[in-house]
């Protein structure tokens, strides 16, 4: 039997967005302030310390910045540094924050020489705001329309300069005209195990608790390659170790924690395994069509290609074929299941 029925999203603990638990003062106490804080991302943190350091010297203000990648990875607490390795103010808002031109109007013309706007989920912007945002991110200046009909006008409004920064998880839903804009375009990767491991013992000095480099990187190498999945897994890890042991994170006790929240040696979860397994034992390995397959288990299209696909594809687990989703050979291992015990259907792969 194949169980299926409603997941709770909004406590997935391998989300890696931000979900109900992720308490705002926790995660700001946690945030690296400069960029020799900001563990890892080698290329992204040496380009945008030269181009800082360029601009600083010039006195002008950065390049449009544009940082995509998926959800968790930093682009906000990056976002937040290079105003403060600037040494300007930032404004932050979201794409679907925005919805009248005058609430972008209203925010451009409230920065001052030098600042930095940040617009996380800027792919979300309507094509109406991206118009307005184009003479702003040029010329630093936008265009109103006073009146209506042939009495209509325009009065132009000049900025001062500022710095753009974008943040998308979704780069190939923005616009071309806009990503033009951008002077500064930097991809965040997945992170690896040791820069994780050195990401949850720095938080965990911050938070003052005790933890082995054994249990830091046990608990990093199911991380899926995510700063906020990886903090938040210090968070509860801590509970454990608190009501188990004498307060330290050991590794025998990271392990039953993570065990016990259902996460895997790898960082799988409950909802990953259903996936996986529907794919083999209910469609003989693949291929099966999303939506087919999101039905079979009970869950959202676009949940399962958001959340559980990105990472199931990096690991190797998962192919996307025109013809559907097919489970690999590694898949397979990984779940103990035998080839020829999938339906009794040969897989493509
Ligand atoms: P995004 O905007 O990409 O969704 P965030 O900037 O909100 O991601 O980062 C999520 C959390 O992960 C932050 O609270 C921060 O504590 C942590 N984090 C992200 N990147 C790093 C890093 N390079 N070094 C240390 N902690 C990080």
């Amino acid at each position: 039997m194949i169980e299926t029925g409603e997941f709770d999203f909004e406590n997935r603990l391998v989300a890696p967005q931000v979900i109900k638990e992720d308490d705002g003062d926790f995660d700001y106490s946690l945030r690296p302030k400069t960029l020799s804080e900001y563990i890892g991302q080698d290329k992204v943190k040496e380009n945008l310390s030269v181009y800082i350091e360029a601009a600083k010297k010039r006195g002008e203000a950065l390049d449009h910045v544009l940082l995509y990648g998926p959800p968790g990875l930093g682009k906000t607490t990056l976002s937040n540094i290079i105003a403060h390795e600037m040494g300007v103010n930032i404004r932050v808002t979201s794409g679907p924050a925005i919805e009248k031109t005058g609430d972008l109007a209203a925010l451009l013309t409230s920065l001052q020489a030098g600042d930095v706007l940040f617009i996380d989920e800027i792919h979300r912007l309507s094509h109406a705001i991206e118009e307005v945002l184009y003479p702003a991110l040029e010329d630093f200046a936008i265009d109103f329309m006073i009146g209506n009909g042939p009495a209509a006008r325009s009065i132009r409004i000049d900025l001062q300069r500022f710095t753009l920064i974008g943040a998308t998880t979704r780069s190939g839903q923005l616009s071309a005209p806009l990503r033009d804009r951008f002077g500064i375009i930097q991809r965040l990767e997945l992170y690896s195990t040791d820069d994780l491991a050195e990401i949850i013992t720095r938080s965990a000095v911050i938070l003052g608790v005790a933890i082995d480099s054994e249990a830091a990187y046990e608990m990093a190498s199911r991380s899926r390659g995510t700063p906020r999945i990886a903090n938040r897994f210090l968070k509860r890890v801590r509970d454990y170790a608190e009501v188990m042991g004498d307060g330290r994170i050991t590794k025998d006790i990271a392990k039953i924690a993570l065990d016990r929240m259902e996460v895997d040696n790898l960082g799988l979860d409950s909802l990953d395994k259903r996936m996986l397994t529907m794919i083999i034992k209910g469609y003989g390995g693949g291929p099966v069509g999303l939506d087919t397959l999101a039905s079979a288990i009970g869950e959202e299209a676009v949940t399962l290609e958001d959340v559980c696909e990105p990472f199931l594809m990096q690991l190797g687990f998962l192919a996307r074929t025109p013809r559907g989703r097919c489970a690999t050979d590694l898949a397979y291992n990984h779940l103990g299941i035998p080839r020829g015990d999938d339906g009794g259907q040969t897989s493509l792969l």
